[in-house]
C-alpha cells in the first residue's frame, strides 16, 4: 500500500517538474517573441527617424529612392537631404 503511494507520489513528482519544464520554455519562447517585436519596432521607428526631410520632416515615400551615399530629393518640398546625417 505505501509502495503504491510512493510511486504515485513519484508520478506525481515527475509531471509537476515536467510541467514547470515546459511552462518555463513556453514563457522562454513568448519572452524572445515580445524581444523581437520590441527590437523591429525600434528599428522601424529609427529608420522612419532617418528618412525624414530635414527642410519639412516629411516621411520619406519611397526608401528606393535613396542613393548609395544616402542623398534623397523630398517629395514635399522637393529639396535635397541626406539620411545619413
Ligand atoms: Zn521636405
Amino acid at each position: 500500500m505505501e509502495l503504491i503511494f510512493m510511486l504515485f507520489a513519484g508520478v506525481m513528482l515527475f509531471m509537476f517538474i515536467q510541467n514547470m519544464r515546459q511552462g518555463s520554455m513556453l514563457f522562454g519562447s513568448v519572452q524572445k517573441i515580445i524581444d523581437l517585436s520590441l527590437k523591429k519596432q525600434e528599428a522601424e521607428l529609427k529608420k522612419k527617424q532617418d528618412y525624414s526631410c530635414n527642410h519639412c520632416h516629411a516621411n520619406l515615400e519611397n526608401p528606393s529612392d535613396i542613393s548609395p551615399s544616402g542623398d534623397v530629393k523630398c517629395h514635399q518640398c522637393d529639396q535635397w537631404y541626406n539620411v545619413y546625417q
